[in-house]
C-alpha cells in the first residue's frame, strides 16, 4: 500500500487543531487532521436532544470576535453566520430585582434598568467598567491579551510593560495606576463598583469566561474574559458547531485532508525528532502509520501528548515530572438544559424583559458577594458538591432562541445551557463520582431555585430537562478533561510565557518538530482561534509555513532574539 505522507500531521480536530489546519492549508502546506471521534469540532458541538431542540453540550457563546482568523481565513465565505445579541447580560435577585444590563449595542439600557431598582446608583460605575474600558479600542486590547504569542524565554519584561498593560495605558491614561498590575479583578470591582449585585454579575461573569477574578495579578486577563464575551456579543447561527463547520470547510477548500475515526496512539520519534504518528488498530484507515515530513502538531492536551503519545523513553525525567504536575482541572461546570413553553417571569419584575433586548445570560441569584465566595469555596477550597440551597447555586442562565429561532420550535423556549460552577471531579473530596452521585439532588435544587425566582417555572411549563455533569462532558468528549472549559488553571503561573510550562510556552517542545495546539497552551480555553494564530508565528519562524499577503502577525510579536517592545511610557 502507498505510504501516507504529509508536510504536517495534526492530532485532534477540535477547535484549535482544525483552525490550524485551515491556516496551514491556506499557506499551501499539505496537512492532515487525524480525529479520534466520528466528527471534528471537539468542544464546538451541537446536539438535537429532541427533534427541533438544539443544545450546546460544551461551548455556547462565540468569544472570538476580535480574532484575526475571521478575515484571514474568510470564514464568511465558508458559511459562518453570526447572530448578534442586543443584550448580553442581566441579573435576578432573590429579593425581587430583575435588571437588564444590555450589551455592546444597547448603551444606556443598564442605567435605565438599574434606576428602577436602585435609584441613585451612579451610572458612571456601570460606564466605567463596561463602556469606557470596553469600548476604547477594545479589539486592540483583546488582541494584546489573547492574540499575541508568548515572548521568548530570555526576554525579561516588567509586568507593567506587558502588551495588554501598554494598550491599557495608551487609551485609558486616566484610569492607570501602578497598583492595577498586582490587583485581582475582585480588588478592582471593590474599588470601582458600589452596587453589590453588579459586582456579583461582574465577578461571576469573569469566572465563567476564564481567569478566576480572585487571582492576584490577573486583573486584565480576568476582565478580558468578560470583554471577549461582550465584544463578540453573540453566537453563530445554529450554534457553535456551525462555526466549526466553517473552519473545516475552509481547511478542505484549501486542500487539507481530514480523517475521522482515527485515534492516534503514538507520536513516532526518531533521533529526537517527530516524524509521524501511529494510529490505533481500530482506526478506519488501513494504513496505520502516517508520516509527517515537516512537523507533527498535537491538538490534544499537554499530558496526553507527552505522557501517552510521545512516551517517557524519549523525554528527560524532570520534564516528565513537570508535565505530570500540570493540573488540567481548571474549572468544571454542571450543565443543565431546560425546555419550557414560556420564558421565566422573574418575580418582582417591574416589567418583563423586553423580548427584543432579552439578556442572553442572566446571573441568578445575584444578591450578595457572599454567594460568590460560597461557591468559590465549594469548588476550589472545600472541593465538595454544592449544598442544595440558593447561596451555593448561583446560575448562569443562557438564552439563545429569542435571537436565533433555529434553536427551538415555535411555542417553546430553551434555557440552555444553565451553568453552575462545581469542583473538578478528580479534586472532589467526596470522590470523583461526587457530582454524579448528587446529580439529581443538584438538578432538583436548581429547578426549585428557578421556581423561586420565577414562579411560572413549574409544572407543565417545564417540558424536559437534560443534564451534563463534568464527567458526562468528559465521556462525551475526551478533550473536555474534568468538564473543564479552559484546559488548565488560568492563574498567573499559567498565563503567557508560563503556560503550560515556560519551556513549552512558545508551542515548541523538547521533541524537535513537535508543536502544541490545544487549549492547554496560551491563551487557554475558549474557541478563539488564538492558539493556532499564535502558533502560526512560530511555524513561520521555523520555516514550516509561508503564508501569502493575507497573513498579518500580532503587533506585539517578538522573534527569537528581538527586544521587548515598550511603546507606551
Ligand atoms: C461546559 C463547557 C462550556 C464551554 N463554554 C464555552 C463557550 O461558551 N465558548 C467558548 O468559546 N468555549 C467554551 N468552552 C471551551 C471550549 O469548548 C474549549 O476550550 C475548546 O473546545 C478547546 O478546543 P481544543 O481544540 O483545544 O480541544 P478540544 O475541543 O477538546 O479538541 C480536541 C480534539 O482532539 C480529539 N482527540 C483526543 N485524543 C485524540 C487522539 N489520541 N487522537 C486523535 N484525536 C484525539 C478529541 O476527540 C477532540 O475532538 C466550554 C467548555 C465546556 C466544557
Amino acid at each position: 500500500m502507498e505510504q501516507e505522507h504529509f508536510d504536517v500531521v495534526i492530532i485532534g480536530g477540535g477547535h484549535n487543531g482544525s483552525t490550524l489546519a485551515a491556516y496551514l492549508a491556506k499557506s499551501g502546506v499539505s496537512v492532515c487532521i487525524l480525529e479520534a471521534r466520528s466528527e471534528c469540532g471537539g468542544g464546538q458541538e451541537n446536539t438535537e436532544v429532541r427533534p427541533g431542540f438544539k443544545i450546546d453540550p460544551h461551548a455556547t457563546f462565540l468569544y472570538g470576535g476580535a480574532a484575526p482568523g475571521f478575515d484571514q481565513l474568510e470564514l464568511f465565505k465558508y458559511g459562518m453566520r453570526m447572530v448578534w445579541y442586543s443584550s448580553m447580560a442581566g441579573l435576578v435577585t432573590l429579593d425581587g430585582m430583575a435588571v437588564n444590563l444590555g450589551g455592546r449595542f444597547t448603551a444606556g439600557l443598564a442605567e435605565e434598568s438599574i434606576e428602577k431598582y436602585a435609584p441613585g446608583v451612579s451610572t458612571a460605575e456601570v460606564g466605567n467598567i463596561f463602556t469606557a474600558l470596553g469600548e476604547a479600542h477594545m479589539r486592540e486590547l483583546l488582541r494584546a491579551l489573547f492574540w499575541t504569542p508568548p515572548y521568548p524565554l530570555d526576554v525579561e519584561v516588567d509586568l507593567r510593560d506587558m502588551p495588554w498593560w501598554q494598550v491599557f495605558r495608551k487609551y485609558l491614561p486616566g484610569f492607570w495606576t501602578e497598583e492595577l498590575v498586582d490587583m485581582s479583578y475582585i480588588d478592582f470591582l471593590e474599588a470601582m463598583v458600589t452596587w453589590e449585585p453588579l459586582r456579583v454579575v461582574a465577578a461571576f461573569g469573569a469566572w465563567y469566561c476564564g481567569a478566576h477574578p480572585a487571582w492576584d495579578g490577573m486583573l486584565l486577563p480576568s476582565l478580558g474574559g468578560t470583554l471577549l464575551y461582550s465584544y463578540s456579543s453573540g453566537s453563530p447561527r445554529g450554534g457553535m458547531h456551525t462555526y466549526a463547520h466553517a473552519i473545516i470547510r475552509c481547511a478542505l477548500a484549501h486542500g487539507a485532508r481530514i480523517i475521522t475515526n482515527a485515534p492516534v496512539e503514538e507520536i513516532i520519534v526518531k533521533n529526537g525528532r517527530a516524524v509521524g504518528v501511529r494510529l490505533s488498530d481500530d482506526a478506519v484507515l488501513p494504513e496505520k502509520t502516517i508520516w509527517a515530513d515537516k512537523a507533527v502538531v498535537s491538538g490534544v492536551d499537554v499530558k496526553q501528548t507527552f505522557l501517552r503519545l510521545v512516551g517517557k523513553k524519549h523525554l528527560d525525567v524532570s520534564f516528565v515530572q513537570k508535565v505530570g504536575d500540570v493540573s488540567l482541572k481548571g474549572g468544571s461546570l454542571f450543565v443543565m438544559h431546560v425546555i419550557c413553553r414560556d420564558l421565566p417571569n422573574y418575580h418582582g419584575m417591574k416589567e418583563p424583559f423586553d423580548k427584543t433586548v432579552y439578556p442572553a445570560t442572566i446571573i441568578a441569584p445575584a444578591d450578595s458577594m457572599d454567594f460568590f465566595w460560597t461557591q468559590t469555596q465549594d469548588a476550589y477550597s472545600h472541593k465538595i458538591p454544592p449544598a442544595p440551597t440558593p447561596e451555593h447555586l448561583t446560575m448562569m442562565i443562557c438564552n439563545h432562541d429569542l435571537y436565533d429561532p433555529t434553536r427551538s420550535p415555535e411555542g417553546y423556549h430553551l434555557l440552555s445551557p444553565i451553568y453552575i460552577e462545581v469542583p473538578p471531579p478528580q479534586y472532589d473530596v467526596t470522590g470523583p463520582e461526587g457530582i454524579n452521585r448528587h446529580k439529581s439532588e443538584i438538578t432538583k435544587a436548581a429547578l426549585n431555585l428557578l421556581g423561586e425566582l420565577a414562579p411560572n417555572m413549574k409544572g407543565d411549563n417545564i417540558v424536559d430537562v437534560f443534564v451534563n455533569t463534568p464527567y458526562d462532558s468528559e465521556f462525551r468528549n475526551a478533550g473536555m478533561s474534568g468538564g473543564n472549559w479552559y484546559g488548565a488553571r488560568q492563574s498567573e503561573d499559567q498565563w503567557f510565557s508560563r503556560r503550560p510550562l515556560p519551556e513549552l510556552s512558545r508551542y515548541r517542545t523538547p521533541i524537535d518538530r513537535l508543536y502544541l495546539c490545544n487549549h492547554t497552551s496560551h491563551p487557554g480555553g475558549l474557541c478563539l482561534m488564538a492558539v493556532p494564530y499564535n502558533l502560526m508565528h512560530i511555524l513561520i519562524e521555523d520555516g514550516i509555513a509561508e503564508p501569502g499577503s493575507w497573513w498579518y502577525p500580532s503587533d506585539w510579536w517578538l522573534s527569537e532574539g528581538d527586544s521587548p517592545k515598550v511603546e507606551v511610557k
